[in-house]
């Protein structure tokens, strides 16, 4: 379980403070830190806290510069750092600049707001006011002059400039620029729209709305399907040349090489899925991950069974496929000790004895789920791509139990899945799975906005392929009436449009069946 500190875990992406590495992050650090003093019982703090981490999921492309923390007050061992800080209330909010010294007392956020778009604001009013030294990492948060973008081009070695033109009370450039900061080959600027000049030369007219400009003086209009934080930085994300910081750009396509191996790369769609990343799938979990356990019993064999039952009676496949699944769900069924080796049921899923219509393919042939390099994609993405099927199929097909999937894929990945630090934090979000997902439609939701979840957190990680960084999926390109904003501006998910978006995507007969042999 990842370390747990009163009302937060490792996994929400928010600093646990702690005796030990409290100075590492508020003493001279090149990130300003907002810090959230608080006490496990007190009944504020808990109702603060899914704020916090709702918060901090917010922020997430602004950490580099404003870092989110917290400490529990409560915990005996933290005391003196709280009594150092003056802390005497809970909770209480400080903000510390970058490159605080070690007795910065920080600055209070006073009669601080309990949701995000209030909080969000006054961290931004809080880097505004900084002043030196200013956050390496932040880009200047001011509006931007005529004078300042004619020259633009000439004093930065960008490829694109986005302005977002708006009113002086609206934060949503500033919003924007922030989210676009661990991001290179882009600038992003605000424009007042009371900078007469530039908006009459662009013949802007609404406000809030982006353009992109270009060396040379041209400019065009960004179009999204609504003017807003989401629906921007999106689009300016996915812009061709824009890559995370320190990422190497991404190859296209054309020969992949590493030291030993030469692939080609199988052109595919991003939009669709590939029978043979199932297939593919199939044989590595079941030829080579489970083959790391030579001896399966008790708890593993239960799971084992539960796997290959789902895989019977959900996995979409060609018909020699199926004639194997079912072959082996049906000897494992019957196996009546709490064990089995591995070479017997490996020996039931090769058995050449039977009809030559009863086969897995063997090998991987990667398509939707190839990397630009080796070690990136492949059997994880794979994983996903199963799972997912798999709950679409059981509710397209009227399935009966409707955590049956969930459950399967919960232990499969708990007792056999190699990567085991996401099988620990996917065992840790599957035990918090609200009761609420108690029907198809809702496990099939569960299982994709959990999939974001873990993209929120590991995006801009060293595993992320910069060909596919991580996005909360799907785009607006490629479901937009799954994407939609309240009132307030915030974005939201439109959870019919999603679901009914997955049900597609994922059904049966909108799999491709290309490459396979
Ligand atoms: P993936 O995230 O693997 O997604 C595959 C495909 O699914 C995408 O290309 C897209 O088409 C589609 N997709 C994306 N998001 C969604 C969604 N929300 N709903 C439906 N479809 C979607 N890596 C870590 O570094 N740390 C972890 O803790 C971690 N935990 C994991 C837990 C599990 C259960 C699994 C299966 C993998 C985990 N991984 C973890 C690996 C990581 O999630 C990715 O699988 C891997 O980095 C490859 O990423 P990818 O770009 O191929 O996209």
């Amino acid at each position: 379980r990842p370390a747990r500190a009163g009302l937060y875990t490792a996994s929400d992406q928010i600093v646990l403070l702690t005796p030990d590495n409290v100075d590492g992050f508020l003493v001279n650090s090149s990130a300003a830190m907002l810090v959230e003093f608080y006490a496990s019982w007190c009944g504020h703090c808990i109702s603060f806290s899914p704020v916090y981490k709702r918060l901090s999921t917010d922020l997430k492309e602004w950490k580099p510069a404003v870092n989110l923390a917290a400490i529990d007050c409560a915990a005996e061992e933290n005391r003196k750092v709280c009594t150092h800080h003056g802390i005497k209330g809970y909770p209480t909010i400080k903000f510390f600049h970058a490159y605080s010294k070690p007795d910065s007392p920080g600055v209070s956020f006073k009669a601080f707001p309990r949701d995000v778009p209030r909080l969000r604001r006054r961290i931004i009013d809080s880097l505004e006011a900084h002043g030196e030294p200013w956050p390496p990492a932040c880009p200047p948060l001011e509006p931007a002059s005529q004078a300042e973008i004619d020259i633009f081009f000439e004093t930065n070695n960008v490829q694109h400039l986005a302005l977002i033109f708006e009113d002086d009370k609206s934060y949503l450039g500033r919003e924007v620029t922030l989210d676009l900061l661990q991001f290179e080959n882009i600038a992003v600027r605000r424009v007042l729209n009371t900078e007469g000049g530039l908006v009459s030369r662009l013949g802007v007219t609404e406000f809030p709305s982006c353009y992109l400009s270009y060396p040379g003086g041209n400019f065009t209009r960004l179009r999204v399907n609504v003017e807003a934080r989401a629906f921007y930085s999106y689009a300016l994300q996915g812009l061709p040349g824009v890559v995370r910081s320190g990422k190497p750009p991404p190859v296209s396509t054309g020969l992949r090489t590493n030291s030993t191996v030469s692939e080609t790369w199988r052109p595919f769609n991003r939009s669709r899925v590939y029978m043979a990343d199932l297939e593919s799938s199939l044989h590595y979990s079941l030829r080579l991950e489970l083959a790391s356990h030579p001896v399966i019993k008790e708890e593993a064999l239960k799971s084992l069974k539960k796997y290959i039952s789902v895989l019977a009676k959900y996995f979409p496949g060609r018909p020699m496929v199926m004639n194997s699944l079912k072959s082996l769900n049906s000897w494992l069924q019957n196996q009546t000790s709490d064990q089995i080796f591995y070479e017997a049921f490996k020996e039931i899923l090769d058995n050449t004895a039977q009809a030559p219509e009863t086969a897995l393919p063997e090998g991987v042939r990667w398509v939707g789920c190839q990397g630009s390099q080796p070690h990136f994609r492949r059997y994880p993405c794979g994983v996903w791509t199963l799972f997912h099927v798999l709950t679409v199929q059981a509710n397209n097909t009227g399935g009966s139990d409707p955590r049956e999937v969930l459950s399967a894929m919960r232990s499969y990945i708990h007792n056999f899945f190699g990567c085991r630090h996401c099988a620990e934090h996917f065992e840790n979000m599957a035990g918090e799975m609200p009761g609420e997902v108690d029907s198809l439609p809702a496990a099939v939701l569960w299982l994709w906005s959990s999939h974001n979840r873990v993209n929120n957190r590991i995006a801009g990680a060293l595993s992320e392929d910069p060909l596919f960084p991580k996005i909360q999926w799907p785009s607006p390109d490629m479901c937009p009436a799954c994407h939609a904003v309240k009132d307030n501006g915030e974005h939201k998910w439109n959870k019919d449009q999603v679901l009914s978006f997955l049900t597609s995507h994922f059904s049966s007969s909108s799999i491709l069946t290309d490459y396979l042999e």
